[in-house]
């Protein structure tokens, strides 16, 4: 016979998921009902009302997709690009490359603007992009790169690409919750996050928001959406005001009771004091790793304090060291990616995860683990 799964208890401090606060877990654990159950239905406006308020935006069009933040990322691109199209993607870490995947699978036409790893994307190269490129259709970049931890200037790139009559795309998985994302503000027109870094639920779901000039995209465009799940048009008999609510598919009925608790928890510390909460434990991780002789991968300026990329110190074998945080610790933190990989740890400090106790305990493993 099977034996029921145990999961050990871990300490979360990677790039995601991350900690998951007991009364999310809980919300999941209540009764199952029919997601065209009235109910069911309330909660889903609730939830709504809940997204427009982390994202800072009144767009109609937001909601919350299905499956993780992937899903989020290829619902944008699919439903804005048809084939044929021009888009310019802002590439400096590992899911900006991702973006650059959706637009040519897509059928459109991919400009890459690269930026160093470690380094914010530039307001100026995109700006020359858009120059050279006047028939582009839509800019797409990275508010929070995970891969690094740089942030990158949203309000700037956002403004650039509607100057120029652009759409903009923003990777919001990572800020959402832990840095200010201020989609009406900035003017973007299609963003996406992941219910499992800043929000600190459980993994796949994605909530999305589009401006009314995305949805008049999507409403004139001459192919029909090439995926079926994703299309926002049959989406919108599902979760639009005042819907029928058709079918669309099941919704993951007992997950979105988790992340409407997390919202709920997320409006109710309000979004300043959780930013703030974000930067001071950022400020005290920073301290105690420079005591430890640990050094930053970013310059200052362009920080995430949730996403805290770092050198390995010298001589320290990366893999063992990571083991040895798990084992002894029960403490996950992140490896490197691609160019950093063997190179660069990332200590998350995510959502729930961003907490003294968490910061203490990190401090004291990586002390023992390094020495
Ligand atoms: C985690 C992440 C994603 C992908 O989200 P998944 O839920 O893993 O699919 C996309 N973009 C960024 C910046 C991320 O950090």
């Amino acid at each position: 016979m099977s034996q029921s799964f145990q999961p050990p208890q871990r300490t979360l401090m990677g790039p995601g998921p991350s900690d998951v606060h007991p009364r999310i877990l809980e919300a999941m654990g209540k009764p199952t009902i029919g997601h065209l159950d009235p109910a069911f239905i309330g909660m889903m406006d609730s939830m709504k009302a809940l997204i427009q308020y982390a994202f800072q935006t009144n767009n109609e069009l937001t909601f919350c997709v299905s499956a993780p933040g992937s899903a989020g990322m290829e619902s944008c691109f699919v439903n804005l690009l048809e084939p044929g199209d021009k888009a310019i993607v802002c590439v400096n870490g590992v899911f900006g490359m991702r973006m650059l995947e959706n637009v040519t699978r897509c059928g459109a036409k991919a400009v890459r603007v690269d930026d160093a790893w470690g380094t914010p994307v530039s307001p100026d190269k995109l700006e020359q992009a858009l120059q050279d490129n006047p028939d582009a259709k839509l800019v797409a970049f990275v508010h929070a790169e995970t891969s690094t931890g740089v942030r990158s200037d949203a309000a700037a790139l956002c403004k650039l690409a509607s100057d120029h009559n652009c759409l903009s795309i923003v990777d919001c998985v990572t800020s959402l919750g832990g840095i200010p994302v201020d989609l009406d503000t900035w003017g973007a027109d299609a963003a996406y996050s992941g219910s499992q870094k800043c929000l600190s639920c459980s993994p796949g779901l994605s909530p999305v928001s589009f401006s009314e000039r995305a949805a008049d995209a999507v409403r004139q465009r001459k192919a029909p959406v090439q995926s079926w799940f994703l299309d926002l048009n049959l989406l919108l008999g599902y979760w639009g005001s005042g819907a029928k609510r058709a079918y669309h598919h099941t919704a993951p009925i007992n997950a979105l009771y988790g992340l409407h608790e997390a919202l709920v928890m997320l409006q109710e510390e309000g979004l300043e004091a959780s930013f703030r909460r974000h930067r001071d434990m950022h400020i005290k991780l920073r301290d105690g790793l420079a005591d430890l002789g640990i050094a930053f991968v970013v310059d200052e300026p362009y920080r995430l304090p949730q996403l805290n990329s770092v050198w390995i110190p010298q001589g320290v074998d990366d893999a063992a060291a990571r083991q040895q945080l798990l084992a002894e610790y029960n403490l996950e933190i992140g490896a490197g990616l691609g160019d950093f990989a063997g190179k660069v740890w990332r200590i998350g400090l995510m959502g729930h995860s961003a907490r003294e106790e968490n910061v203490d305990l990190c401090l004291r493993a990586i002390k023992s683990v390094i020495s």
